[in-house]
């Protein structure tokens, strides 16, 4: 039994014989275990209830309580069952043995015990309980870090991540004061507290952070009190690096190996809780920052940008009839270029005020085929010049969406006009539309269909991030930004709804859009317009 340290083991006989039991006693002592004995079964099991025992020897015939019924009793109880049993009978037919052995005895020894039998039994029963505790200490570490990881999981706030690391910590080891945090610049930053002053912490955290090297859990020596235990919060893959905290833990009672395990495991856990807590933190500052950034640009672009358009009109008109065909041209260049500029900066401008939860909507009844005129209207020529076809085809009784009209137009007007750039010419566009009642609510979806060039299986994915465009020549030729479908999506989804495609390359596109519907009792408040005349308006 070379793994065994016999004095770490309880060893419980119970015989009414008392000479058979000092017997017993001094001859188990001497091999360095210790012994508590009982005269009877129902002595036994007080002893089991009240005491850590590894191994039971238990004599079967016994008055108060016989050794079957003590063995019942365990059986029947979950804790007590683990406790393994040698049975020291008298008896020695084979039905009692088996009885024995049904009732849950680890092995059987008949009296007179030989001494050579018994201790290889023994060695054998203890063997095997220290490996079957072990097993069960990490199954129920196992369940618990599984606990551990699913609520870290949900979170990438800091503080939150370090209450749930540090409740765990206490709750595991009967802490009843606690603190996480960290060495910053030569002070401490502290990230959970649970009633451990601050001073205890950053004393504890200094003295420990003078041995970090050693990269190990410490606790103070057991006569110190309250004892404390103080863990590095790292990774067991980054032992080289400064640990991201620090717990430090205190208790009325000495901290166990088990604690120190399990602390050492749950510190790895959240270490990796809080390294994405961190870098989550980095990027929406950096995200701030570029918002912010973006937001500065736009306001500054926007007057340079009127004083240029409000100029080039001005000459426009001074110079009415006076141009050259090549004048009129660089004119007209000019104008493309301050409207494309003046659409950026309407996109980033729509980009900073949705990000920044500064958008107002005004949302009410909108009527699809009003939305549609319009938009049509605005892209006509451009319809047009490209010699498309744009059939609209909206059942008249189509209910009103729940909206932001001005918002609505956006929508369409973007997912329009890139079917527009991204169809060749003489290409056909289409838009349907259909009530559709979805989780116990209505809404209206939209699809808008075109033949055109179709999105590369490989950038489907990328398309609503901001500005991606794809790589193919009817792309890049043509203008854009790659920030109308964001934003188109984000408007969709503020006001309730969902977006998204399907496509195929060289063959066409079809956008979809699933919008509210508005309620039934307001669509009489509606003006009354000509529905059947939005259908078909747009064949260009
Ligand atoms: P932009 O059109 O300004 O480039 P968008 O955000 O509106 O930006 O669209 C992003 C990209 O999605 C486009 O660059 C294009 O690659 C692709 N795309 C959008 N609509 C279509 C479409 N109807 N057919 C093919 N590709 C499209």
């Amino acid at each position: 039994m070379n793994q065994l340290d016999a004095s770490q083991f309880t060893i419980l006989i119970a015989d009414d014989n008392r000479s058979l039991r000092d017997l017993l006693t001094v001859s188990i002592e001497t091999r360095g275990f210790q012994v508590i004995t009982a005269e009877n079964g129902l002595e036994a099991l007080n002893l089991l209830r009240t005491q850590i025992v590894h191994l039971m020897l238990l004599d079967i015939m016994m008055p108060v309580m016989n050794g079957y019924e003590v063995l019942q009793y365990m059986q029947s109880d979950p804790e007590l069952s683990r406790t393994p049993v040698i049975v020291m009978s008298a008896l020695t037919d084979m039905d009692n043995l088996v009885r024995c052995v049904e009732l849950g005895a680890e092995d059987c020894l008949f009296k007179p015990i030989n001494t050579s039998l018994f201790w290889a039994r023994v060695n054998a029963a203890l063997e095997k309980k220290r490996l079957q505790d072990q097993e069960r200490i990490f199954t129920e570490e196992l369940a618990t870090l599984q606990q551990v990881d699913r609520a870290l999981n949900k979170t990438l706030d800091l503080e939150t991540v370090a209450n749930i690391t540090l409740n765990w910590a206490m709750q595991q080891t009967g802490s009843i004061r606690g603190a996480i945090g960290r060495w910053v610049d030569s002070r401490f930053e502290l990230w959970a507290n649970s009633g451990l002053e601050t001073a205890v912490f950053t004393q504890e955290a200094a003295c420990f952070a003078e041995t970090l090297h050693q990269k190990q859990i410490k606790t103070t020596p057991s006569d110190n009190k309250p004892h404390r235990l103080c863990a590095p919060i790292q990774r067991d893959d980054q032992t080289a690096e400064t640990p991201l905290g620090i717990i430090v833990l205190e208790c009325e009672w000495p901290f166990s190996q088990k604690d120190a395990h399990f602390l050492s495991r749950l510190c790895n856990h959240a270490a990796i809780a809080i390294n994405n807590a961190q870098l989550h933190a980095q990027i929406q500052a950096a995200n701030r920052s570029k918002t912010e950034f973006v937001a500065m640009v736009s306001h500054e672009l926007k007057s340079p940008l009127t004083v240029m358009r409000s100029y080039l009109e001005l000459f426009t008109i001074v110079n009415d009839g006076n141009l050259t065909e090549k004048q009129s041209s660089f004119i007209n260049t000019m104008e493309e270029s301050v409207t494309r500029m003046t659409t950026l900066i309407s996109e980033l401008d729509d980009i900073t005020r949705i990000e920044t939860n500064n958008i107002k909507l005004d949302l009410g009844p909108v009527l699809l085929p009003d939305v549609v005129s319009m938009v049509f209207n605005a892209l006509r020529n451009q319809f047009a010049a490209k010699q498309q076809t744009c059939t609209v085809t909206i059942p008249v009784d189509l209910p009103p969406l729940w909206a932001d009209h001005k918002r609505m137009v956006q929508i369409l007007h973007n997912i329009l006009s890139n079917a527009h750039k991204y169809v060749p010419a003489q290409g056909k566009i289409s838009v349907t539309a259909m009530p559709v009642f979805e989780d116990g609510q209505s809404f209206v979806k939209i699809a808008v269909q075109d033949n055109g060039i179709g999105i590369p299986e490989k950038d489907q994915r990328k398309i609503f991030t901001q500005f991606f465009r794809t790589d193919q020549d009817g792309v890049t030729a043509v203008a854009g930004t790659g920030l109308g479908l964001n934003i188109t999506k984000m408007l969709v989804e503020l006001q309730g709804g969902k977006i998204w495609f399907t496509s195929e390359l060289h063959k066409g596109s079809t956008f979809y859009f699933l919008l509210p519907s508005a309620p039934s009792t307001l669509n009489h408040q509606l003006p009354i317009i000509d529905k059947q005349a939005a259908n078909g308006a747009m064949l260009a």
